[in-house]
């Protein structure tokens, strides 16, 4: 169904409701957990013709969209009203900013300024049995009783409908300037990852790429990769990409301090680019290396930012184990790890091959201290290995969460919920039927 407003969206839930039909809220369909699919059928409800601006206040740095608004589109408003919108996930010219509070999506500046939940003052959701909700709002979020809107950021539509969104921005930024570190090899990244780290400089964006996906995309690489054999046999560790912002005074200063922190670790090579192409060329990522078999299995692992040299290590090792390609990129000051298994999906058990280095890298994760999702959510394809994450008293009160506000377990079934294990079907854990899951997913 694709209501028109805020209250056909409440009336379509009330109506499920009434029915005992699952309903499945769909944005831009970007997800990459499989959260949007109505996997055990139901009604699926897209926002697509919420598109309004309810309101632009540059004065108190306020925008009010309703939710099926692109995340393109408000970071343009944001920024044709002198005001920054930083949450700049990959799909932006399709992902909605519901879509975006319900996964709570991140991006290359979530590093510095935070993930959307963090730029959200205030919301408009449909609640079950069918009845809209204002949270938050005027700029703040709600100090009385629980933090509701919080509890919404990040539920992958379990729990409400995101109807509309206020936001609270920032001011637009004075300047940026873009770097890239190439490495030796792990351990000088991950030496110079820490370097960074630990001085005074605050970039916006601290990425890695490593050098197996680095390869795949060299050729359109905006700025100048050291030369020559000797050089190459000597950078072959992951690069890192870095921006600073602020005034040119601020972003000269952290650039000493970037260099001086950098200054004892061995072999590496620091070039200025211009950031605008350089994050297009990381935008551009996931389509070159998916191109390189025509298919991958990535994960989007989070480990604690000192062990990411081993993750890496690890990542190859299980590409070794199984005879794939393995390369990672990602959000390296986050610790977020896009492990990736390229696979020729038309070719033998490659793709099952790659489901399993996927669930692999997921089990690696939580062997490090990490977590299943740095960003992309549990929808359905991690749900196996939440239980596992949360530990058994967390996963209770997450049941329970669920249950409290979906007492017939009809809003997006069987997604980022604890699964069962014994491999069979049986009851999930709002009394919908949940049949077991092949493996990890598609990044
Ligand atoms: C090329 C590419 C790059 C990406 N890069 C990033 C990245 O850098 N960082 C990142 O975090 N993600 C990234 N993603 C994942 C994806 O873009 C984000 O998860 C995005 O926030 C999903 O938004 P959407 O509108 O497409 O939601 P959908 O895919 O439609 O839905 C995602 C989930 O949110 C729920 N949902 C959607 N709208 C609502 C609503 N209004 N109310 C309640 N629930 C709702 C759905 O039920 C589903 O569970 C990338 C995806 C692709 C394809």
């Amino acid at each position: 169904l694709r209501p028109a407003d805020a209250r056909a969206v409440a009336r379509t839930l009330g109506w499920c409701y009434g029915h005992d039909v699952p309903i499945v809220p769909r944005g831009g369909g970007t997800g990459l957990a499989g959260g949007a699919a109505p996997l055990l059928g139901g009604v699926v409800v897209s926002l697509e013709r919420l598109r309004r601006v309810l309101a632009i206040e540059p004065g108190l740095w306020r925008l009010s969209v309703e939710a099926g608004v692109r995340t393109a589109d408000v970071a343009r408003l944001a920024r044709e009203s002198g005001l920054m919108f930083a949450p700049d996930p990959g799909a932006a010219e399709q992902s909605q900013i519901g879509g975006n509070v319900a996964t709570n999506a991140g991006g290359p500046h979530a590093f510095k300024y935070g993930r959307t939940g963090a730029f959200v003052s205030g919301l408009e959701v449909a609640l079950a049995p069918g009845e809209l909700a204002q949270l938050g709002g005027a700029g703040w979020r709600e100090a009385a009783g629980y933090d509701l809107t919080g509890l919404l950021v990040g539920s992958e539509g379990t729990l409400g409908i995101v109807t509309a969104v206020e936001l609270r921005l920032l001011p637009a930024r004075a300047g940026a300037l873009a770097l890239v570190v190439f490495t030796d090899d792990l351990q000088s990244a991950q030496s110079a990852l820490l370097a960074i780290l630990s001085s005074d400089a605050r970039p916006a964006v601290l990425e890695f790429v490593d050098a197996r996906a680095f390869q795949a995309a060299a050729a359109t690489f905006p700025g100048e990769p050291p030369r020559g054999a000797a050089s190459a046999a000597r950078h072959a560790g992951p690069v890192l990409l870095l921006e600073l912002d602020g005034p040119e005074v601020q972003r000269d200063r952290e650039r000493g301090e970037l260099e001086e922190a950098l200054g004892d670790a061995e072999g590496l090579s620091v070039e200025s680019v211009p950031p605008a192409p350089l994050w297009r060329w990381r935008d551009g990522m996931n389509g070159v290396v998916a191109g390189v078999r025509g298919g991958k299995v990535s994960e989007d692992i989070r480990v604690p930012r000192e062990r990411l040299a081993e993750a890496l290590e690890a990542v190859y090792a299980i590409g070794a184990e199984l005879s794939l390609q393995a390369c990672a990129w990602g959000h390296a000051g986050d610790g977020i790890v896009h492990a990736t298994f390229l696979v020729d999906p038309a070719t033998g058990d490659e793709l099952e091959r790659g489901l399993r280095a996927g669930e692999r890298a997921l089990e690696l994760a939580l062997a490090l201290g990490g977590s299943i999702t740095g960003e992309h959510g549990v929808g359905w394809v991690k749900r196996r290995f939440l239980a596992a994450q949360l530990g058994p008293a967390a996963t209770a009160a997450h049941e329970r969460v669920k249950r409290a506000l979906d007492p017939r377990g009809l809003l997006n079934p069987g997604k980022n919920q604890p699964a069962v294990e014994d491999g069979g079907e049986r009851a999930g854990s709002a009394g919908t039927r949940v049949p077991p899951v092949a493996g990890g997913g598609p990044g």
